[in-house]
C-alpha cells in the first residue's frame, strides 16, 4: 500500500475545484465517484484524482454498495466522504459496513429530512417556527393552523427548489399543490431534489439570512466560518449573495454558534463537516433553517472559512474522515481577508441565449473563481423550479463594503439573456 492516504469522494461534482485542491494541499489521494448528473470528461483530470470509481448510487444502492466493497478488499482506503446531499445516506451506510469514520444512519436520515430536524429541534428545546406536516396534497388545510406568512417545501429538497413563501390562507392550497407538482415530477431523477415524497408548511422566520461551517471530530463542534447571506424575503429564494466573515455583533456571533452547535447534539451529528442555514429573526435571534451534514456549496463554502477564518476547513473534512484530527485542532488560524460569492439570478428562466458580461469578470483580479453551468442552449426554468445556477463568482476583497460594492457591480453587469418565447 502506497504511504498517501486514500479516500473515496462521493459525488463531487468535478467542475468544483475546492475538495480537488485541498486534498492536493494535504497530500490525500481521492478515488472520485462522479455525482450520477455529472456529465463533464473533466472528472478525473484533477491532480488529486488517482482513480474514477462511477457507482449507482441512486439506481442501484445494494449494487453501489457491494462495488465499493469490492474495491476495499481489493485495497483497502482510508476514509469516505459525501460530497452532496443526496450522498449522505449512501455514505453513513458505506462507512458503518467498512468499519470507517462517519455518521450513524440513523442521523444521514435525520438531517436529510426537514420533517426529523424541525421534530429533533423542538425536543432538544431549541429555536424552531411553528411547522406542519403535510402528508397528501389534500390535506393542505392542516397548515391553516400555523401564524402567516408561512413558507411551503418540500421535505427533502436543495437550493430553493419549490420553496415559495405564502402570506395569507387564501394562497395556501394552490402553493402546496404547486410544490407537490413539482416534487412528484422530479420522483426518480437523481438531482435529490425529490429524494422523499411530502411537503412541509412552517411559520416565516423574518430577518436575514446566515450560515455557518463546522468541523465536527469525535462529538467536538467547532463553528468555523459565518457567512451573511441577506435579506431573501421571498415569494421564492434563490440565494444570491453570500460574504464572510459576517459583519454581525459579537453576541449574535456567539448566540449563532451555541445554536449550530446544540443542533449537532441533537441530530447526533458527530464526524465531519456540516453547512447549517439559519435566520436571525429581528436581526439578533438565531434560528436554524437546516443543516447539511455534508460540506457546503460543493466546497465552496469551505474556501470561505479558508479565507475568512483562515481554517482549511475542506482539508480538516478529508482528515477527520480518514480518522485523522483536524489541524484546527491544533493550530491557531490567521484570517485572510474578506470572500464574497455571487449567483447570478435565474430571473424569467427560458433558453439561454447568452450570459453577458463574464469576460470583465473573468479578468477581474478581484475575482478568484468562475463557475458556469450554463451556456447558450441551457433550459433555465424560473424559481420555484430549479435546473441549476446559471453563474456563480468568487471574489476575495479587502473589507466586507468593498465585497458589498462588488457585488452591486455584478448585479447590474453580469445576467442571463434568454432567447425570445415568441
Ligand atoms: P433547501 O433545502 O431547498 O435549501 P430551505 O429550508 O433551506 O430549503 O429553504 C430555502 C430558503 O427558503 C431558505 O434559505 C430561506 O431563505 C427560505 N426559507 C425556508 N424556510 C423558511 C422559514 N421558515 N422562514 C423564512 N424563510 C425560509
Ligand atoms: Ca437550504
Ligand atoms: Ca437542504
Ligand atoms: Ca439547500
Ligand atoms: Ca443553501
Amino acid at each position: 500500500m502506497s504511504q498517501r492516504p486514500k479516500l473515496v469522494l462521493v459525488g463531487q461534482l468535478s467542475t468544483l475545484p475546492w475538495l480537488f485542491e485541498a486534498a492536493e494541499r494535504a497530500g490525500i489521494d481521492l478515488i472520485l465517484v462522479p455525482r450520477g448528473d455529472d456529465t463533464k470528461e473533466s472528472a478525473g483530470r484533477a491532480p488529486a484524482v488517482v482513480e474514477l470509481l462511477p457507482l449507482d448510487i441512486e439506481g442501484d444502492p445494494e449494487g453501489a454498495l457491494s462495488q465499493l466493497a469490492g474495491r476495499y478488499r481489493q485495497e483497502p482506503f482510508g476514509g469516505i466522504m459525501a460530497a452532496n446531499e443526496q450522498a449522505v445516506p449512501f455514505v453513513a451506510r458505506a462507512a458503518r459496513e467498512l468499519g470507517l469514520v462517519g455518521l450513524t444512519e440513523k442521523t444521514a436520515a435525520l438531517v436529510r429530512d426537514k420533517r426529523s430536524m424541525r421534530r429533533h429541534l423542538l425536543e432538544a428545546g431549541l429555536g424552531t417556527p411553528g411547522f406542519v406536516v403535510v402528508e397528501a396534497p389534500d390535506r393542505w388545510a392542516d397548515a391553516l393552523s400555523l401564524r402567516f406568512p408561512v413558507v411551503v417545501k418540500p421535505v427533502s429538497g436543495h437550493s430553493s427548489f419549490g420553496v415559495v413563501r405564502v402570506d395569507d390562507k387564501d394562497g395556501l392550497e394552490e402553493a402546496v399543490a404547486g410544490t407537490w407538482a413539482l416534487v412528484d415530477a422530479r420522483r426518480g431523477a437523481n438531482d435529490g431534489l425529490a429524494a422523499q415524497v411530502g411537503v412541509v408548511v412552517e411559520e416565516y422566520l423574518d430577518g436575514p439570512e446566515i450560515s455557518a461551517e463546522s468541523l465536527v471530530h469525535r462529538g467536538e463542534v467547532r463553528v468555523c466560518a459565518i457567512s451573511w447571506k441577506g435579506e431573501l424575503t421571498g415569494p421564492y429564494f434563490q440565494e444570491t449573495t453570500l460574504r464572510a466573515p459576517a459583519q454581525l455583533p459579537a453576541e449574535v456571533l456567539a448566540a449563532t454558534e451555541a445554536e449550530v452547535i446544540a443542533a449537532h447534539h441533537a441530530f447526533d451529528v458527530t464526524e465531519g463537516t456540516t453547512h447549517t442555514e439559519l435566520r436571525l429573526v429581528g436581526g439578533v435571534r438565531p434560528v436554524l433553517l437546516e443543516m447539511g451534514a455534508r460540506i457546503g456549496g460543493g466546497g465552496y463554502m469551505a474556501h470561505f472559512a479558508h479565507v475568512g477564518s483562515g481554517i482549511d476547513l475542506a482539508a480538516d473534512a478529508l482528515r477527520i474522515h480518514l480518522g485523522r484530527q483536524p489541524l484546527y485542532w491544533s493550530e491557531k488560524p490567521v484570517p485572510a481577508g474578506h470572500v464574497a460569492a455571487y449567483q447570478v439570478p435565474v430571473g424569467s428562466g427560458g433558453r439561454v441565449k447568452r450570459v453577458h458580461g463574464l469576460d470583465s469578470v473573468r479578468a477581474d483580479p478581484r475575482v478568484e473563481y468562475v463557475v458556469q453551468n450554463a451556456g447558450p442552449g441551457t433550459l433555465l426554468p424560473p424559481y420555484p423550479d430549479f435546473a441549476g445556477y446559471p453563474v456563480i463568482v468568487i471574489s476575495r476583497h479587502g473589507s466586507d463594503a468593498e465585497a458589498e460594492a462588488y457585488r452591486e457591480h455584478l448585479a447590474s453587469t453580469l445576467y442571463v439573456e434568454y432567447e425570445d418565447q415568441g
